[in-house]
């Protein structure tokens, strides 16, 4: 088995680790907090992104961002979720990349977050790379070099 160097593993494309926008849940802008929570609740994802209408990443949407939104002083308002958009609550700040990045970019940015961004020249929304993916790689990488 020929096992590639560390050096190599660092610079391979991150493409092919890739979870693509068709399979990524997400909200869009204008959309209200009630659907966004229906869509985090059925998933069970922490947090999903939110696109405009041609695709752009333009935020994130977690579920601590629609509850904070909705607490009153000793209750929650469920009652707001219909007048809420994602738009007024979520997270603008996201750590992206690009598709051309290489693996050593996602593993910088992966220890703060659970799962990155990735667009595309046009900065259109391409899909996710998660944590889990890049440990999976990178325990395949440790063993394999020291094999
Ligand atoms: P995982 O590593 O699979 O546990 O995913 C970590 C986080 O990435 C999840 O909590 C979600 O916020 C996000 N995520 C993973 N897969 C998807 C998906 N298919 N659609 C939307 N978000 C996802």
């Amino acid at each position: 088995m020929i096992s590639m160097t560390s050096r190599d593993f660092l610079e391979m494309p991150i493409a092919d680790l890739i979870i693509s926008s068709e399979k990524v849940a997400h909200v869009q802008l204008g959309n209200n907090a009630e659907h966004a929570l229906l869509v985090l609740t059925k998933t069970g994802y922490s947090s999903i992104p939110v696109l405009d209408a041609g695709y752009r990443l333009q935020g994130l949407l977690s579920m601590r961002m629609i509850t904070e939104s909705i607490l009153g002083l000793d209750h929650i308002e469920y009652e707001k979720l219909d007048n809420i958009k994602v738009n007024d609550i979520m997270e603008t700040k996201v750590a992206t990349l690009n598709i051309n990045d290489k693996f050593q970019k996602a593993l910088d940015l992966v220890i703060n977050h659970a799962f990155l961004c990735v667009v595309d020249d046009e900065e259109r929304f391409v899909g996710i790379m998660t944590r889990r993916v890049i440990l999976k790689q990178l325990k395949k990488h440790i063993y394999q070099f020291n094999a």
